[in-house]
This record gives structure tokens, sequence and C-alpha cells, in this order.
């Protein structure tokens, strides 16, 4: 029988997690799964589930042997998934190096001052601790797999990026740590026009271990350049084989026009599908909750057979985004997917910083946040929503996923949630889990304990 596991704490305990063994499981005796009665042994081979049978008390040939995960009628579920974190310029808040960086305002343009005197300051060895922070915290969440956006430009060069590739090593039995070198200033903006910040992205497009290229177009000064930054950003990606990720149409200016659609035109006209183009994931996209039924119909018929999602990016628009009339948006994630069919997942975006000083790295605090935000309470609804941060999450990223009825042949990729104190607030069901979710979680990825 496995030993329960621990919670790496702090500054120690985030290397020791990235070098400890990891214990192999051959099965997980007597768990209660999502959507079925009673309880389950769930049995493993080759990092897939082998079998799942109904559980028999004190079944001779399977409780206390090696490998044996005793669940004692625990909740086993898929794990979880960021679908977009900056690993970054996380932790900037708490880490006592960039104390003075307080919040004053509280809005963009305060965030971009801030996070730029932060960047100015960057070393490895603050992108390492904090980096490894988030990777470590979200590993006890439950999390197996996530988009890491790092930034490429002339005052950070390449040291982000290095951080994030030696991170991806180093995590990569327990986490897969999908690097996207990401273009947070403008392409052909500002004093050089962007000519090096184009030709820092072209190198780091050809970089070991480099997934995903990404770009933010709504920082550029016209809407030429706008254009500019995703035709730019589309091709090197699709030249060089790489996902596409574009943190789009962030604002709430209704007189302007979203991005959306030039998009779509430019990455049809560009044969995306013809040439085998990764996915493409637009983050943010505020300004479409402005859009009518009709306008997102219209949107979901230009996106066509290309490989879109969407990923709303909840805690981090309600505290940016507001007009001086006081209108909110964030994406209706639920509705994208139920009325209009879009694929689309929801993530954390940033952790402690100017752009979202409030959260930290569970996937399901902004699931739970949901519930209240989308008013989806429902049973299907929050099964949705666990949805959008573990099976949906992965695959809009592009990785392998299982589904909540968790089937024979899927990864053995799970979160097993703690017990609580009493038998009543032990969580059974996923809205249960979603409606109020439980810290203390045992990880599994490819049937290893990953947190142990
Ligand atoms: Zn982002």
């Amino acid at each position: 029988m496995l030993s329960d596991y621990t919670i790496a704490n702090q500054d120690s305990g985030t290397t020791e997690l990235a070098q400890g063994r990891l214990d192999s499981l051959i099965t997980i005796s007597g768990a209660k799964l999502p959507r079925r009665p009673l309880l389950w042994d769930v049995s493993i081979s080759n990092g897939k589930i082998a079998s799942i049978d109904p559980h028999h008390f004190n079944r001779p040939d399977v409780v206390h042997k090696p490998g044996t995960l005793e669940a004692n009628g625990r909740l086993l579920a898929p794990s979880l998934c960021h679908a977009h974190i900056h690993l970054d310029k996380c932790f900037l808040l708490q880490d006592s190096k960039f104390s003075d960086l307080e919040i004053v305002k509280g809005d963009f343009q305060e965030a971009m001052t801030l996070t730029t005197k932060a960047k100015a300051r960057f070393e490895k060895s603050d992108l390492f601790r904090r980096g490894r922070q988030v990777v470590v915290e979200s590993i006890n969440y439950g999390v197996t797999s996530m988009r890491a956006f790092v930034e490429v430009d002339g005052d950070v060069m390449f040291k982000c990026l290095d951080v994030g590739l030696q991170l991806k090593k180093e995590f990569a039995e327990r986490c897969e740590i999908q690097i996207c070198a990401f273009a947070q200033l403008p392409l052909y903006s500002g004093e050089d026009d962007g000519d090096l910040i184009r030709k820092l992205m072209e190198e780091a497009a050809s970089r070991d271990g480099v997934d995903v290229l990404g770009s933010t177009p709504y920082v550029e000064d016209s809407e030429f350049k706008e254009k500019e930054n995703v035709r730019w950003i589309s091709n090197l990606a699709l030249s060089r084989s790489k996902f596409l990720d574009l943190h789009l149409d962030y604002h709430l200016d209704i007189t302007k026009k979203p991005l959306t659609g030039y998009v779509f035109d430019l990455l049809r006209r560009s044969n995306w599908k013809e040439y085998e183009g990764k996915a493409i994931t637009l983050g943010h996209c505020t300004r479409l909750t402005h859009l009518k039924p009709e306008e997102w119909r219209r949107l979901k018929q230009e996106i066509g057979e290309l490989p879109v999602s969407f990923v709303g990016l909840p805690t981090s628009d309600l505290f940016m985004m507001r007009t001086k009339e006081g209108y909110r948006g964030t994406l209706h994630v639920p509705d994208m997917i139920y009325k209009y069919g879009f694929q689309a997942a929801i993530a954390i975006n940033n952790v402690g910083n100017a752009f979202t000083p409030q959260g930290n790295c569970d996937p399901l605090s902004v699931a739970s946040l949901c519930v209240g935000l989308y008013c989806t309470g429902t049973k299907s609804n929050t099964e949705l929503l666990y949805d959008c941060v573990s099976s949906r999450a992965k695959q809009v990223v592009g990785l392998p996923s299982s589904s909540l009825d968790l089937k024979v042949g899927e990864p053995a990729d799970f979160v097993l949630f703690e017990k609580a104190f009493s038998k009543l607030r032990t969580r059974k069901s996923i809205a249960e889990v979603v409606y109020d979710p439980i810290p203390g979680r045992i990880t599994i990825r490819n049937g290893k304990v990953t947190n142990g």
C-alpha cells in the first residue's frame, strides 16, 4: 500500500518534488467515480486505464498489494490542465524582490507598467523560484499538463524561455509543460518597429522544446499593425509547424471591430489545414461579449473547418476589463459550447501579479467562480465547468484527454480528492468539487503518483 502523500512546501519542497521517485500504480482500489454509483477498482497498464471493475471489499488479490492505492471511497476524476498560464510573471506580488511594485490603480495600463518594470529585473534565479512554485502548486492541485507562456523580447531576451525550457525538462515525468514563446510586446510598433522582437521570436521558434508561438496583436498602435502582427506570427507558426496561441481582442470597445474575422480569413487563405497547421487557440477575446446571437452563429461559420478554440480567462478579465459605464466582460464559455458549438476551455492566466492579483494555481478555483459568474449550478453544468479545466482544456492545447466517464484505454491521468473530516463533507461528485474545491489531492499521471 502506498503511503499517504505530503504536499511539498515552499522553496525546499519545490526542488524535492521534481527529483523524487515516482510510485507506479497497478490498481486504484475502492474509488468513487464520476457518473457511477457504488465503488470501483481501476487497474492501470502502460499508463492507460486497463479495466474498471466493481469493488469488492477485502478482495484478497487487490488489497494491500504493492502498487495498490486504496481510495477508500474517495472521488477519482480526470486530472486537471492549465490551458493558459504565464510561467515567468507569476508571484511577482509575493516575491520580496519585487515588493516595491505595488498595485495603486489596478488598471490595465498600470499592470503593463509594473510588469515592464519587473521584467527589467528578471534574473534566472527568481524566474526559477517563481516558476517552480507555480508548477509544484499546480501538480499538488491535480494538474498533469499546462500550456506555459514565456515572454521573448529585447528586455528579457531568452531568460524566460531558457528557464521555461529547463522547467519543462525538470518536471517532464510529472507534468507536460508545453512552452509557448510569447511576444507580449508589439511586433510592429515601438522604437525599432519591432525588428528586434521579430528576430528574437524567429530564433525562439527554432529552439528545441518550443511547442507554441503566441503574440498580443492588441498592443500594436494601429489596426494595420495589429493585422500585420497576426499575419507574421501565424506565418511563423505555420512554417515551423507550431501551435498558434493569440491573446486577441482584449478590450470592450464596441466601436472597434473584433479581429477574429480577419484572423479566420487569413488562416483560410494561408491554407492552414492543407499545410497541416496545428491547432489555433484564442485567449481573452472580451470584445466578443458584445456579439449578438446571429453574430456568434456567423463567427462559427467563419471558423468552418479551421482547428480553432477559445480560452476564457475570467479571473483576469473580471479584474482588468471594465468600461467607464461599468460594463464588465468575459467570454461566456458554457454558452459558446452549448448554444453555438465552439470548442472552449477556461484557465487561470496569471497568478500573483498586477494583471490578476487574486486567486491561486488551482484550476478548480476558476471553475468554482464560474458557477456564480455564468449562473451554471446544475449537475450537468458543473460537469461542463470541470471539463473546461480538465478534458476540454487538454483538447484545446492539443493533448490526449480522458472523459468524465473514464473509459478503458484512456490515459491514467487522475486526481484523487482527499476525504473531508466528516462523511457529509467528503466530496462524492464532480458537482461537489466544483461547488467547493477541497485542496488535499493525490495527482496521478501515466499511472504514477506525481506528488507523493
Ligand atoms: Zn495570458
